[in-house]
C-alpha cells in the first residue's frame, strides 16, 4: 500500500529560506513566520497523510456510481469530506467576511499540493469550488458574494465549472448552450454539457455551476458568450433551499484515472441562471476561475510526481536485485537494493530534481498572485500571466513522465495494480488535458503571453535571471556548477523568442510548430533558476553553520543533477524550433 511523507521541510525550505516570505512586504505575509506556517503544513500533512493517502486507492477501485440522478461518491469520501470542513481546510485563502480565513494563497497553495498528491480525485471537489467562489468573488454583485460565498467558503454547497459541450471544448465560440433573458431579470438556460467534474455527488446540500452560455441576438463566437450561476436547488430569499432546478446528471464518464471524481455530462433544461459579471463577457470572468485552475491543475503534476516519487524510493531501498559493479553493498543479503544501479538512481534523481524544483516554481508563482491580489503589484500580476501557461503545461507534462519513471523503478510490480503505482501515472493524464489541453497552453504562451504589452513580462523575466547572475557573479559555490549552466539556458530561451520575433510575422505556422518545445524550454529554464535560487540558499545555510547539514548538501547535489541532466534539454528544444515550420508542415495531410 502506497504512502505519503507531506514534505513539510521542503516547503519551509522554500518558504522561508529561497523567498523569505515573512521578510516580504506582501500584505499577509507578515504572519507567515516559520513557526506558524509549521503548524499549519504540520496539521495539513496528518490529514493528508492519515485519511485522504487511505482512501485514494478506495476512490479508484470503487469509483462513482450513478443511481436514479444521485451521484454516490467512493466509500469513506463524505466522511473525509466533512473533516475537511469541521477543521476549516476548504477556505483557507478566501476573505474572513465570506467564512474564509483570509490566509496568502501561497499557504493555500503549499497545503493543496499535500492534498492533491494524497488523493487528487477528492481533493478537486473543493479545488473546483474554491474556482468557482473566486469568480463569484471577482465578478459577482453583493448579493450574489452574501447568497453563494458563505457556503461555498464552508463547503456545505460545492461549485464546477462548465465550458464543454460536445462539439467543442479548445473552441468555444462554437457553444450552443443558449441562455434567454427573463422578465425578471433572470435567464432560462438550455444545453448539454459534458465531461463536468464534481457535476453531481452526495457530499454537499447544493451545487452552484458556474455555466458558459449565449444570450440569443448577441455577437457570434467566443465574444458572445456570457457566465451564469445556476443552482442546483434555487436558493430562497432568506438563504434556505429551494425549488430543485432544472439540472441534471444524465451520466457519468468511465474514464482512465481520478475514478473518485464524478465527470458528468449535465443537461440544462430551462434551468433558472442568474448572470455573473456582464453580458457577453463571459470568457472573462471565467478566466478567473480558469487561471487559478490552471496553477491548481500545474500543481497537481507536481503532487503526483511527489507521491510517486516518495513510494519509487522506498521500494528501490527495499527490492533486492543484482549487485553494485562497484562492490557488494549488502553483503549479508542475496543482492543489493535497487538503490545502487546508475541508472535507477538517475531515474530517482529525475523524479526528485524536478519535484523539488517544480515545487519551488509552484511557490514562487503563489508568491507572484499574492503580490498582485493582496499588493497591486502589477509587474507580478504580469509575470504570473505570463508563467501559467508554464506551471500548467510544463509541470503536468513532466509530472505525468516523473509518474512513469516511478512505476518503471517497481518493474512488473508497477504494472500490477496491488502496488498502487499505476494509479499515479492514470491519475496524472488528465492534468495535461483539461484545463486547456497542454497544446493549447503552449499556443497561449507564444501567441498571446509572449507578445502581451509588447513583451515586457517575457523581457523582465530575462532581466530577472540577468540581475541574479550578475548579483551573484563572484559566487564560486554556485557558479560552474549553477551560474554557467543558466546562463546558457537563459541564452536558448532568448535566441528563441529572437526567433519568434524574426520569424513568426511572415510565417506563423514557424511560430506554431515550436511553441510546445518553446514551453518546455521555458519550463527548464524556470527550474534552473529555482535551483540556483536553492543552492544558494543551501550555500548560505551551510555557512552559517546551519545543524542539518544533510538536508541542505541533498539540496545542493540534487540542484546539481538538475543543471547537469536535465537544463541542456534546452539546446535540443531550440533546435527544434529554429527548424521552423517545413519538418512539420512538409508532409502532405493525405500523406500521414
Ligand atoms: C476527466 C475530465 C474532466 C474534465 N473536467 C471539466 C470540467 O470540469 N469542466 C469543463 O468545462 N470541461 C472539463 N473537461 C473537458 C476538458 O477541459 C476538455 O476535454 C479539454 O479542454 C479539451 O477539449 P476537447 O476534449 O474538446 O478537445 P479538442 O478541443 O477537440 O482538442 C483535441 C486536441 O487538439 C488540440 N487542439 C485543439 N485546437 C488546436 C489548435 N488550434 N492548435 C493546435 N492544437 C489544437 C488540443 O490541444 C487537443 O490535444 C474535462 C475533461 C475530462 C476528460
Amino acid at each position: 500500500m502506497p504512502s505519503y511523507t507531506p514534505p513539510t521541510k521542503d516547503m519551509q525550505f522554500v518558504l522561508h529560506e529561497v523567498l523569505k516570505v515573512s521578510q516580504a512586504d506582501t500584505p499577509g505575509y507578515a504572519e507567515l513566520d516559520p513557526e506558524f506556517t509549521g503548524a499549519v503544513l504540520e496539521e495539513a500533512g496528518k490529514i493528508a497523510s492519515e485519511v485522504l493517502t487511505p482512501l485514494n486507492p478506495v476512490g479508484d477501485t470503487e469509483g462513482c456510481v450513478l443511481e436514479n440522478g444521485v451521484v454516490r461518491t467512493p466509500s469513506g469520501f463524505k466522511e473525509a469530506f466533512e473533516q475537511m470542513k469541521e477543521g476549516g481546510w476548504t477556505a483557507l485563502d478566501l476573505p474572513e467576511e465570506f467564512g474564509g480565513q483570509n490566509m496568502p494563497y501561497i499557504l493555500g497553495t503549499a497545503v493543496g499540493e499535500m492534498f492533491s498528491a494524497a488523493n487528487q480525485a477528492f481533493t478537486m471537489y473543493q479545488g473546483l469550488t474554491h474556482g468557482a467562489a473566486s469568480a463569484i468573488l471577482t465578478h459577482g454583485s453583493d448579493a450574489q458574494k452574501a447568497t453563494y460565498l458563505p457556503n461555498m467558503a464552508s463547503c456545505q454547497w460545492t461549485g464546477t465549472m462548465n465550458l464543454t459541450e460536445p462539439h467543442c471544448g479548445t473552441d468555444l465560440g462554437l457553444m450552443r448552450t443558449k441562455a434567454v433573458p427573463q422578465d425578471n431579470g433572470t435567464y432560462k438556460v438550455s444545453g448539454q454539457k459534458i465531461f463536468i467534474s464534481a457535476g453531481e455527488h452526495d457530499m454537499a446540500e447544493n451545487i452552484i455551476h458556474l455555466v458558459l452560455a449565449k444570450i440569443p441576438g448577441g455577437p457570434e463566437g467566443i465574444k458572445g458568450v456570457s457566465l451564469f450561476i445556476v443552482p442546483k436547488f434555487l436558493v430562497n430569499e432568506d438563504g434556505s433551499l429551494g425549488a430543485r432546478n432544472g439540472v441534471s446528471c444524465g451520466k457519468i464518464e468511465e474514464k482512465m484515472g481520478i475514478h473518485g471524481n464524478s465527470t458528468c455530462v449535465m443537461n440544462y433544461d430551462e434551468a433558472t441562471g442568474y448572470l455573473l459579471g456582464e453580458e457577453h463577457k463571459g470568457m472573462r470572468a471565467m478566466f478567473t476561475m480558469m487561471n487559478e485552475a490552471r496553477i491548481g491543475v500545474g500543481m497537481q503534476g507536481l503532487a503526483q510526481a511527489e507521491i510517486a516519487y516518495q513510494n519509487a524510493l522506498a521500494y528501490a531501498r527495499d527490492r533486492l536485485q543484482g549487485r553494485d559493479v562497484t562492490g557488494t553493498k549488502n553483503p549479508d543479503g542475496p543482492a543489493d537494493p535497487l538503490i545502487v544501479h546508475p541508472d535507477i538512481r538517475r531515474s530517482l534523481l529525475d523524479q526528485k530534481s524536478f519535484a523539488e524544483g517544480a515545487r519551488a516554481f509552484l511557490l514562487w508563482g503563489a508568491n507572484m498572485i499574492d503580490q498582485s491580489h493582496r499588493g497591486g503589484d502589477e509587474a507580478a500580476e504580469g509575470m504570473v500571466s505570463l508563467l501559467t501557461p508554464i506551471i500548467k503545461g510544463f509541470l503536468t507534462d513532466e509530472g505525468f513522465d516523473m509518474t512513469i519513471l516511478a512505476q518503471q523503478v517497481y518493474g512488473g510490480h508497477g504494472y500490477i495494480e496491488e502496488w498502487g503505482m499505476s494509479q499515479y501515472a492514470r491519475d496524472a493524464r488528465i492534468a495535461m488535458i483539461y484545463e486547456g489541453a497542454n497544446g493549447v497552453q503552449a499556443l497561449d504562451l507564444v501567441g498571446r503571453k509572449l507578445p502581451q504589452d509588447g513583451g515586457k513580462h517575457v523581457m523582465a523575466f530575462f532581466d530577472m535571471v540577468k540581475t541574479f547572475l550578475k548579483e551573484n557573479e563572484g559566487n564560486e559555490a554556485l557558479g560552474k556548477d549553477f551560474l554557467n549552466p543558466l546562463k546558457e539556458a537563459s541564452k536558448h530561451l532568448q535566441a528563441a523568442g529572437m526567433f519568434f520575433m524574426q520569424n513568426g510575422m511572415k510565417n506563423p505556422n514557424a511560430a506554431l510548430a515550436g511553441s510546445y518545445d518553446f514551453m518546455h524550454l521555458f519550463g527548464h529554464v524556470c527550474l534552473g533558476l529555482m535551483w540556483a535560487q536553492m543552492a544558494k540558499a543551501a550555500h548560505e545555510a551551510l555557512e552559517e553553520g546551519a545543524s542539518d547539514t544533510a538536508f541542505y548538501q541533498a539540496k545542493i547535489k540534487t540542484g546539481r543533477y538538475y543543471m547537469t541532466r536535465r537544463l541542456p534539454a534546452t539546446a535540443m528544444h531550440l533546435k527544434r524550433i529554429e527548424s521552423g515550420a517545413e519538418p512539420v508542415m512538409e508532409l502532405e495531410a493525405d500523406l500521414f
